[in-house]
């Protein structure tokens, strides 16, 4: 994987189809409701990854709840994550005293949702919790605290439904293992 795809002839296995995918949304999003039982909440979809997972779990989420998003940028190459953060875009309003909930893409290392769980809790918010779609336990190199995950998967760089390989692939509506080009020309 090391030269960026510029072109759409991919071949890509299907690891969670889009049903699945819309089944286990919509059951998280029954859980969080019950959790929260009709309190505020407020939703931070971590970018660019988790927009697309956020876009579908808020839908299906029946509470007065309010979205912000925070832009990640990690140093490193593309497929391994370095630990090192930098927030790219940050919240646009206080979140002192309120419940949040983080929704994130997928948790690898634990590196980047460690990086901010302790940037936000020195925002004091009332509580933080964490919602994944994806977890990849194989990679782990720190704990980090999963409130809710909706799928554990094997050690695979993935792509689709929010999560890019350079760039690309974002919007295949399931998520996958890129395999490269389907011809090499
Ligand atoms: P961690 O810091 O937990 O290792 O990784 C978190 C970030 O690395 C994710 O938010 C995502 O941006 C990226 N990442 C980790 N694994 C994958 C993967 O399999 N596919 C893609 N596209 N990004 C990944």
């Amino acid at each position: 994987m090391s030269e960026a795809p510029n072109r759409w002839d991919h071949d890509v296995e299907v690891m969670i189809d889009a049903e699945r995918i819309a089944a286990r949304t919509r059951e998280l999003g029954q859980e969080i409701t019950a959790f929260y039982k009709n309190s505020p909440v407020c939703v931070i979809s971590i970018l660019k990854g988790s927009v697309i997972f956020a876009a579908d779990l808020v839908r299906a989420l029946d509470l007065p709840l309010s979205m912000e998003f925070v832009g990640i940028s990690s140093y490193g190459n593309e497929t391994e994550s370095s630990g090192v953060v930098q927030i790219t875009a940050d919240l646009t309003r206080s979140i002192e005293g309120l419940d949040v909930l983080i929704v994130e893409d997928i948790i690898d290392t634990g590196l980047t949702m460690r990086y901010l769980l302790e940037n936000l809790a020195t925002r004091h918010p009332k509580s933080l919790r964490v919602c994944t779609l994806l977890h990849k336990p194989e990679g782990a190199r720190v704990k980090v605290p999963m409130d809710w995950v909706g799928f554990t998967i094997p050690n695979a760089f993935v792509i689709g439904y929010g999560l890019d390989y350079a760039g690309l692939y974002r919007n295949l509506p399931y998520i996958g293992v890129y395999r490269g080009p389907t011809s090499e020309d």
